[in-house]
């Protein structure tokens, strides 16, 4: 089932939560509302579900209008970020609870319960702890059951707001791995809550980078990554170096620096901020006198796949550079080594 968010507006008394947001999601698609703590995510998922009444704006399912339908006409599965299992049921009371309180007319068999329950706990993995309680399980298992209790109903949609987010990192990174496999095999049309970057990157077919309310990209993982449409979207999804210059007839100025802005040929001279992630420049010991600057290197820290090297630039402001192990071990960098930055890559915002 597709979604089609149109112009949607939700105020809370004169504070207004989401601003004008469009959106589309394909069937089956598994998509990422993206954003920090404030700026519209849950609010636009409550809407989409139902649970929340836009002041302005449509949302149509399958390209029918379903603003004013009941949300239990909707057909739409939920997961919340603390799991509200039944304490008192076992996990799979819980799984069955959904199709066990449906109309007489509309519930399945107790065998057929019986049979897709089973099926739900085979593929969250959980099959061995079907009579176990809520509280003798981890967290993790708790949100695997809390997910397999909305798949029991066979949602045509499945919206989840930050699902993992009370675990621990390592559960975290387990489980979006696992949802993302679960995903490929269903396609339920899903989309999903997270101010975790890292999640919405590598789970998500498409993310939705939300600020202040609005929507401020849509795209692939690696197009919002790497072609970031606005200096926020560039900010919030990694790491980033921050330099004030000017554009002036294809060059970027860094005070007396000049390195090539292609793409901003004929401008006049303005103010621009340049964008540059830690990856994109590459340190050198010697120098070219070409498009490098000066700097010495405050702090290392080797641990991790990249070496994190902090440097202080001749103009006193900090970059930080990321360097693969055997660059690193090559330059033999450590504290006060005077070296020489270049950016290999960059993106231009206009102040
Ligand atoms: P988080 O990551 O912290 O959950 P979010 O991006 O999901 O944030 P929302 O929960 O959608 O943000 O909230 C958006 C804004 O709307 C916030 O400033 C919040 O205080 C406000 N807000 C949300 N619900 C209500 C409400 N029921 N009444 C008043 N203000 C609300």
């Amino acid at each position: 089932m597709s979604i089609e968010v149109v112009g949607l507006t939700k105020r809370f008394g004169t504070f207004v939560a989401i601003t004008d947001v469009s959106l589309r999601v394909e069937t089956g698609e598994l998509v990422a509302l993206l954003g920090p703590s404030g700026s519209g995510k849950t609010t636009l998922l409550r809407v989409i579900a139902g649970l929340e009444i836009p002041d302005a704006g449509s949302i149509l399912f399958d390209g029918q209008n379903s603003t004013d339908r009941r949300i239990a006409d909707r057909r739409v599965g939920f997961v919340f970020q603390h799991y509200a299992l039944f304490r008192h049921m076992s996990v799979f009371e819980n799984i069955a609870f959904g199709l066990r309180v449906r109309p007489r007319d509309r519930r399945p068999t107790r065998a057929d319960i019986e049979q897709r329950v089973h099926r739900l706990l085979d593929l969250v993995q959980l099959e061995a702890m079907a009579d176990r309680f809520p509280s003798q399980l981890s967290g993790g298992q708790r949100q695997r059951v809390a997910l397999a209790r909305a798949l029991a109903v066979e949602p045509q949609v499945l919206l989840l707001d930050e699902p993992f987010g009370a675990l621990d990192a390592k559960v975290r990174k387990e489980l979006r791995r696992w949802l993302r496999r679960l995903h490929d095999d269903l396609h339920v049309t899903s989309i999903f809550v997270t101010h975790d970057q890292e999640e919405a990157l590598e789970a998500a077919d498409r993310v939705v980078v939300m600020n202040q309310g609005r929507v401020e990209q849509v795209g692939t993982p690696s197009e919002v990554y790497a072609r970031p449409a606005t200096p926020f979207v560039y900010d919030f999804l990694g790491d980033v170096n921050l330099f004030r210059g000017r554009i002036e007839r294809g060059k970027a100025y860094i005070g007396p620096l000049e390195f090539d802005a292609p793409g901003h040929a004929d401008r006049e001279a303005r103010i621009a901020t340049l964008y540059i992630r830690p990856h994109q420049l590459e340190i050198d010991r010697v120098g070219n006198g070409e498009q490098q600057f000066r700097a010495r290197v405050a702090r290392v820290n080797p641990a991790g796949p990249f070496v994190k090297v902090d440097l202080v630039a001749e103009w006193g402001d900090p970059v930080r550079v990321e360097l693969s192990q055997e660059r690193y071990l090559a330059l033999a960098l450590e504290a006060g080594t005077e070296v020489f930055v270049r950016p290999k890559d960059m993106s231009i915002f206009i102040a």
